[in-house]
């Protein structure tokens, strides 16, 4: 029997999907990921989005209008202010919706609450979704070996980072694939000369719709040691159990425990600035000031609006800053 495909408005505890015998599928990666991601966009504008709207929202939108998935789980809060008025849109197209809500704060009986409700909607246990956790481990450990590779022994370089965190949101609808397509990356890594050295950054911020950003990066000598929201998409830590993992998951919060993983990553990677993404249209711009005034390194800001090169004024504004940490 075919597994119905469960797309994703951001992370949520795939887990439970899994569980539920689903394939989770992360809309924002198949937005990203596909040959002709400008068109989607202009076929969400031409069914009605607004150009100033957020282009992930119009990209996960045209996803779904391509049909790569049988029902969406719709974050209403903790992600995106936008999500349910896109919710609304996607059931008034006859798409099936299920919605998910993270707690205002990272409190374990709220937590617990929030993933009970989830595998009720699947019809499972938490227990049941706790074994694929269990099972998930080794997977999630190799995640925390590649960002400690990435961050102390300079292996992996800004995209392969990026890229292999930002997966992890759906293990590119299939775990055991992904990790051993993972046990295969970081063995290569392994054998390879390191990277040269490179002015250590912190990517902060939602993932950056640019497409050479980390080659940019690179080609001006500096690398990204600490890429926030994917690594936080990945959960690369050890927890006792689910509640204790959406816990430690700081990206539907407030900003005080975020803040205190930026400080705390900031330190202990010995980073020397930061660049903060910022979408265009998104309410998470505002969160500019509280992360600007609580670093304490240098952060520039770079704001994105569709998939494509840099700008002209972003690589000047980028090169100015690079300069200024040489
Ligand atoms: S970038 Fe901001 S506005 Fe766009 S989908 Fe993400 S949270 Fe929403």
């Amino acid at each position: 029997m075919t597994k119905k495909r469960i797309g994703l408005t951001t992370t949520v505890p795939h887990e439970i999907i899994v569980a539920a015998g689903c394939v989770p599928v992360d809309l924002n990666n198949v937005f990203i990921s596909a040959a002709d991601r400008l068109a989607w966009l202009e076929r969400a504008e031409n069914e009605g989005f607004p150009a100033g709207i957020c282009a992930w929202i119009k990209g996960i939108y045209a996803a779904v209008r391509a049909g790569c998935v049988d029902a969406v789980v719709t974050v209403l809060t903790g992600d995106c202010t936008n999500t349910r008025a896109l919710a609304e849109v996607l059931r008034h197209r006859g798409v099936a919706t299920i919605p998910f809500d993270f707690p205002s704060q990272p409190e374990p009986a709220a937590v617990r609450q929030s993933l009970e409700d989830l595998a009720a909607r699947f019809a499972v246990s938490l227990q049941q979704a706790e074994q694929v956790r269990r099972q998930w481990i080794p997977l999630r450990r190799n995640l925390a070996e590649l960002d400690r590779l990435a961050d102390q022994e300079g292996r992996v370089g800004s995209a392969e980072l990026h890229q292999w965190l930002v997966s992890a949101s759906d293990f590119n609808g299939d775990a055991e694939r992904f990790a051993a397509e993972l046990g295969d990356f970081l063995s290569a890594v392994a054998r390879r000369p390191i990277l040269p050295p490179a002015v250590r950054l912190a990517l902060l911020g939602v993932p950056p719709i640019f497409e050479n950003l980390f080659a940019a990066l690179e080609e001006r000598g500096a690398r990204v040691v600490f890429d926030e929201v994917p690594r936080q998409f990945a959960m690369p830590y050890d927890c006792a159990d689910l509640v204790e993992q959406f816990c430690r998951y700081t990206y539907p919060y407030d900003s005080t425990p975020r803040l205190a993983d930026l400080r705390r990553e900031v330190d202990r990677r010995r980073i020397r600035a930061a660049l903060h993404y910022l979408q265009a249209f998104c309410h998470r711009q505002i969160e500019h000031i509280i992360i600007r005034e609580s670093l304490p390194v240098p952060v520039l800001a770079l704001e994105g609006d569709r998939p494509g090169p840099l700008t002209g004024q972003t690589l000047t504004r980028l090169d100015a800053f690079l300069e200024m940490l040489l």
